[in-house]
């Protein structure tokens, strides 16, 4: 008898067969792998046939749908999970512009369309047009940087973790270098400069003091064996107080007096004054070129708003020995990233469009009064669809540069602040994060918190209503 209603159900349970001949699934074979929707139904039906034989009543299952149709939505929903992207999109209302987690800058849509381009057809990426002979790579950017930074020359690289560990590896293995102990800094994603260092082959002589280094601390280091002076940004936070470090037309005059070359790892390389825009001001590359430095290394997807690589500029004939290293080889672009970059670069001939056109210069200086109107009209609508669930209004906070650059530098912005009144804001943060595109929030005591700065206009609505559907689930 207790079995009894077991069997009743097993009965009831279609075969795997009858699934995959329903016309969803017949459907979905034109857009997925066979193998994959039978695996899937299979798996589907087998669970189904689990359930039934560890309920303990008839109650437990009294209300599962046993249908074909039911069993197929069920199946072509696990075959698209199954196939769905690992890298996939998210939403980053973080107000961090530069997340390096979450991909860095987002590329112009001049840049994106080089991409397109340059992989779906073939290029004269290493290829002469004039000569028909072969040719290099390099070039398709050269002069493009040594205009828009003032170089003699140029070479770009995988990103500026590589620019730096060639550059040093070019002029500097199995001597010494001499850097500020005020500057040995570490990165995110564990980039150590005295690590990077030892890789090269270079060894370091770190001079002066974490607070203070005064130009006799290099003076006194240099000698027979000293390849060259290295400046490093640091970009990620700054000695206050009590501090010198030796300016860098000092520096290069030292360098001069001693035939050594001066190189500057910038981190974050800017190519326009964005003082002028009203943010702080980073040194510029065309700045630290002026002033006379052999070397600036800096990276493409930081404040440049390109994509990953690194960027060596300077001097021709340190440059032309860099190019001739193997290391080169291995480190070197490939053809979507040097598209992307070249397409980037032009925006910067004019630098109203580059403000305009590059994302992460866009949401740098998006005026305050336009993150407050975003954010209202988003908060007016929660308002409307969150009743009784949560807290929701717009409050002050700050945005941040991230990815190592101005690490001071906070970005005054209006945030949304979303208080839920049955549900913890981890919670809340677990669920956007589940949501078929992820979003990535910002949590702060018991508040979640929500920057616009950092969303697309067209992710607007998506963002909105995974805020409306995860909170209403409480
Ligand atoms: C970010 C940074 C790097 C590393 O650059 P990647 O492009 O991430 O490899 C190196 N040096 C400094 C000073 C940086 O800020």
């Amino acid at each position: 008898m207790e079995n009894n209603f077991r069997k009743k159900y097993l009965r009831s349970l279609p075969a795997v067969d009858q699934v995959l001949q329903s016309s969803v699934l017949l459907q979905l074979q034109k857009d997925y792998p066979q193998g994959i929707i039978n695996n899937a139904a299979k798996e589907i039906v087998n669970s189904l046939r689990t359930g039934i034989l560890q309920a303990e009543t008839e109650e437990d299952i009294r209300d599962v749908d046993f249908h074909i149709e039911k069993l197929a939505g069920l199946t072509a929903e696990k075959v698209k999970e199954t196939l769905r992207p690992n890298l996939q999109n998210v939403i980053n209302a973080t107000g961090i512009i530069l997340h390096t987690n979450l991909g860095r800058s987002l590329l112009a849509e001049r840049s994106i369309e080089a991409v397109k381009e340059v992989t779906r057809h073939f290029s004269n990426l290493e290829f002469e047009l004039v000569t028909g002979e072969r040719g290099s790579r390099y070039i398709h950017v050269e002069d493009l940087l040594c205009q828009l930074t003032g170089a003699e020359a140029a070479i770009v690289v995988n990103n500026n973790a590589a620019a730096v560990l060639l550059v040093l590896n070019t002029l500097a293995r199995e001597r010494e270098v001499i850097i500020s102990r005020g500057q040995l800094v570490e990165i995110g994603g564990s980039f150590r400069i005295p690590e990077v260092m030892t890789q090269s082959g270079a060894h370091l002589v770190e001079v002066g003091t974490t607070n203070k280094t005064h130009l006799m601390d290099y003076q006194r280091a240099i000698g027979e064996n000293t390849a060259m002076i290295l400046k490093v940004h640091t970009s990620n936070y700054d000695i206050v107080g009590f501090t010198s470090q030796v300016s860098t037309s000092e520096l290069v005059d030292l360098g001069e007096k001693y035939s050594l070359p001066v190189i500057e790892d910038l981190g974050s390389g800017v190519l326009i004054d964005l003082a002028r825009h009203g943010l702080k001001g980073e040194p510029t590359v065309p700045e630290s070129i002026g002033e006379g430095l052999d070397i600036v290394t800096f990276s493409g997807d930081k404040l440049l708003g390109g994509p990953q690589a690194g960027i060596i500029v300077g001097k021709k004939h340190y440059i032309e020995k860099i190019k001739k290293n193997q290391l080169t080889r291995a480190l070197r672009i490939d053809k979507m990233t040097l598209a992307a970059l070249e397409a980037t670069l032009q925006l910067y001939l004019d630098e109203e469009k580059a403000m305009r056109e590059i994302p992460t210069l866009k949401m740098l200086a998006m005026p305050l009064a336009e993150v407050e109107a975003r954010a209202e009209d988003m908060t007016a609508y929660l308002k409307d669809n969150l009743i009784g669930k949560a807290q929701i209004r717009v409050i002050d906070g700050f945005s941040q540069v991230g990815g190592g650059a101005m690490p001071l530098e906070e970005i005054p912005t209006k945030l949304i602040s979303l208080q839920p009144f049955r549900i913890t804001t981890t919670e809340i943060a677990e669920n956007l994060r589940e949501e078929e595109i992820p979003v990535i929030a910002r949590i702060h005591k018991n508040q979640v918190l929500i920057d616009l700065r950092t969303v697309r206009e067209d992710e607007t609505f998506l963002l909105r209503d995974s805020l409306v559907r995860v909170l209403k689930k409480v």
